[in-house]
């Protein structure tokens, strides 16, 4: 095989390992560096030196928490490491029904069923629920695998504006009579740290006749008194009809989940394909995840730590004269511009010891380049306000501020 005979796969292969090349060249290469050794909830090991931790998505600070450790040990003593296949036919556990069940109560759903990723949950509800036909439609700032989702599913894919609930109504409005119709969203947005406008989106949801799914990646254990997620914020149990989320962020594992209603829940165990054809979640991940959700309610200070921690680090930069664009959550975009700028900053925050990561285009659009903080209810108050102390200085040296 020859990847250099100038095809358009060929092509591909090129630009991108170019630029790859260019950016280890020029020392403004961070991605993919593995992390050695976690070092409690909010430090790592990364190149032999030890950083604060700010690109993580365990916000609540659960990896290595005993008793979730504990239960993923006790869940390979008692079921070793597999399972015999997929779900459907000899691959479902106990642990795995009990994990739905807890899933399933913590979203207060009549059911849920997991999947072996967040990716591939959204890629097959997405798929499986809407055919050609119908409409999907979905924020412009939605994560991958809602448009992947939506792509494979063959319906119409219409994208509103950001949040943008008066464009959102005029594109129901746009819909032909009759035809099915999904709206979907993520609660946290995953780049930008904002909060969907769950009231008025349930409202149109109503108004217009469409079904309501919500992406919970970043809102499980971030959002509500209790962790619970996006209904709880808002006092709106019962509005979202496709309750998705991960087990792979807050809850230190892997996997993914829908809860809702029970009877979608009983077609997706039969018709969703990833379900269907791809093996069960691993025990250990299952009952790791299982513990996890109960931890989030047992010690609710870690809900409220989060909440003041993003509140200070956010409230911090802004004083500071940086640009967090619209985010209230533990998500925090540090606006750069260009991809430069973004690189620039990452390089002097790791030289110090933070250890933060650039979000470039294609992942943001052009010009709108950033640092993507993540704060964590792990980190201490001096921690965090040492390494606000790094940006600034940084930020001041690049003229982002002054
Ligand atoms: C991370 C993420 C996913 C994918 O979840 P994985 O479990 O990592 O596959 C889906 N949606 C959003 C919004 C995410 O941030």
């Amino acid at each position: 095989m020859n990847f250099q005979n100038g095809d358009s796969v060929s092509r591909r292969l090129a630009v991108m390992n170019e630029r790859v090349k260019y950016l280890r060249e020029n020392n403004l290469y961070f991605y993919n560096q593995p992390v050695q050794e976690l070092r409690g909830g909010s430090k790592v090991i990364v190149n032999g030196r030890e950083m604060g931790m700010y690109a993580s998505y365990s916000y609540l600070g659960l990896i290595g928490h005993p008793r979730i450790n504990a239960a993923a040990q006790a869940a390979i003593e008692k079921y070793g490491t597999g399972t015999h296949g997929v779900r459907m036919l000899a691959g479902t556990l106990s642990i795995h029904r009990e994990l739905e069940e807890t899933i399933a109560d913590f979203k207060r759903a009549e059911a849920a069923i997991t999947y072996s990723s967040g990716y591939a949950t959204n890629l097959t509800v997405i798929a499986t629920l809407m055919g050609r036909g119908d409409y999907v439609l979905s924020d412009k700032l939605n994560h991958a695998s809602i448009v992947d989702g939506c792509l494979m599913s063959g319906a119409e894919f219409r994208r509103f504006r950001h949040n943008d609930m008066d464009d959102l109504e005029k594109r129901l409005q746009q819909v032909p009579d009759g035809a099915a119709k999904l709206v979907v969203a993520d609660a946290v947005f995953s780049m930008d740290g904002d909060v969907i406008d769950l009231p008025r989106m349930v409202e149109l949801c109503r108004k217009y006749g469409a079904y309501l799914m919500i992406d919970e990646a970043h809102s499980v254990g971030v959002l509500g008194k209790t962790g619970r997620g996006i209904e709880e914020y808002f006092d709106l149990w019962g509005s979202v009809d496709i309750k998705m989320g991960t087990l792979s962020k807050t809850i230190p594992s892997v996997g993914g989940y829908v809860a809702g209603k029970r009877e979608l829940i009983e077609f997706l165990r039969h018709a969703s394909r990833a379900y269907i054809f791809s093996a069960a979640l691993p025990p250990a991940q299952a009952a790791a995840a299982n513990e996890a959700f109960k931890v989030i309610l047992d010690e609710p200070w870690r809900i409220e730590k989060l909440t003041y921690n993003a509140n200070l680090f956010i409230n911090g930069l802004k004083a500071m004269g940086f640009d967090t664009m619209q985010t209230t959550t533990a998500i925090v975009p540090v606006l750069c511009g260009t991809d430069e700028r973004a690189f620039a900053l990452t390089r002097a925050c790791q030289e110090n010891d933070v250890f933060v990561l650039p979000v470039v285009s294609p992942a943001v659009p052009e010009g709108l380049a950033r640092l993507r903080a993540t704060v964590l209810a792990s980190h201490e108050e001096d921690e965090i306000r040492r390494a606000m102390g790094v940006i600034e200085q940084a930020g001041k040296a690049l003229g982002l501020i002054c």
